[in-house]
């Protein structure tokens, strides 16, 4: 029984970015021998290598619309993690966009690179797959990017949102109701400059509502960055009395802790050599959910450590950084 995420990139936004202030990448959700990587925005390959996660692994890459910082290195990946299409594998999630283009966007994934994957499948809102025994649905969301998703993770240990980018709208709480683990893109302190985006107080809203047993924050603007995401994001928990984690680069996170107990012990790790099972269920609707998370209050020495890890040296460095660069301008 293991479940882990690694953030390759909290970043958001060409100041950050652009300048590696914050990296991008996106991140990896690993569950037993299953290896997701949502969001492969640039540097993705680098920042893999970095924190010790191997492509090759990939059970599946995720994409939640085509702007550049989750989308950018969607061919890298599949070159990286198939050989060239040597080894003819993988499969990828992503919205309508990514695939096909719409409107001033082509379609980010080549077709050249496309053909080394074993199967893709698009996605919209509602629609549900089944990657070995996780299942993946598509949640609504209301961006600047038309055919933007986010993905709810169902898996044997815990059910993970992730909102992707998108502005507050009261659904958004019922997509993520029953979830353990919610993972927010909140670029934005204040609401005005939040025009497609989350911003404190959404978060705060959403989090209030749907109650998991952890919030991990992340895509991360220059306004956050100067601001200090561990003071803004200790509001949320503050206001909310739930555990909200700011994520780092290179962050790893032990998420069988934030599990549902019950079940565990009948599971079996899916064996590394079978070949991937794809359940793809896009037009039933969604299934009635898991009941609702336990309440209690599951605080684990590992993440209270790597909370300290981010008091002592995260945010301090890249403000100098960005101090520096601002004088430079
Ligand atoms: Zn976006």
């Amino acid at each position: 029984m293991q479940a882990s995420i690694v953030f390759l990139g909290t970043g958001q936004g060409s100041f950050v970015i652009g300048r590696d202030i914050l990296s991008s990448g996106g991140f990896v959700i690993q569950v037993d021998e299953n290896q997701f990587h949502i969001d492969p925005g640039p540097n993705s390959l680098r920042n893999a290598a970095h924190s010790g996660i191997n492509l090759r692994s990939n059970t599946a890459l995720l994409v939640s619309h085509a702007h550049l910082n989750h989308s950018n290195d969607v061919n890298a990946v599949i070159d990286s993690m198939t050989y060239s299409g040597f080894d003819k594998k993988g499969v990828l999630v992503s919205n309508k966009t990514v695939v096909s283009g719409q409107d001033q966007y082509k379609p980010t994934l080549l077709p050249h690179y496309r053909d080394f994957l074993e199967r893709f499948i698009v996605l919209e809102a509602g629609q549900r797959v089944g990657i070995n025994e996780v299942e993946i649905q598509a949640l609504k969301t209301k961006h600047s990017e038309p055919n933007a998703i986010g993905f709810k993770f169902f898996t044997p240990y815990f059910t993970l949102s992730y909102s992707a980018d998108t502005k507050y709208f009261p659904e958004l709480i019922e997509e993520y109701k029953n979830s353990n683990i919610l993972i927010l893109n909140v670029p934005h302190i204040l609401k005005d400059d939040a025009k497609d985006n989350l911003c404190i107080e959404d978060a705060i809203k959403i989090v209030k509502e749907v109650r998991p047993k952890l919030v991990i924050i992340q895509h991360f603007g220059v306004e956050m960055v100067k601001g200090d995401p561990l003071f803004q994001i200790r509001e949320i928990q503050k206001s909310t009395g739930i555990q909200t984690i700011s994520a780092k680069d290179g962050m790893i996170i032990d998420l069988i802790s934030y599990s549902v107990d019950r079940g565990q012990r009948t599971l079996q790790a899916y064996p590394k050599e079978q070949k991937i099972e794809i359940r793809h269920e896009s037009i039933k609707e969604p299934e009635k959910e898991e009941e609702p998370a336990q309440e209690e209050y599951i605080p684990i020495e590992e993440i209270k450590e790597q909370q300290t890890e981010l008091s002592d040296q995260n945010i301090l460095d890249s403000e100098k950084t960005l101090k520096e660069i601002l004088k430079q301008d």
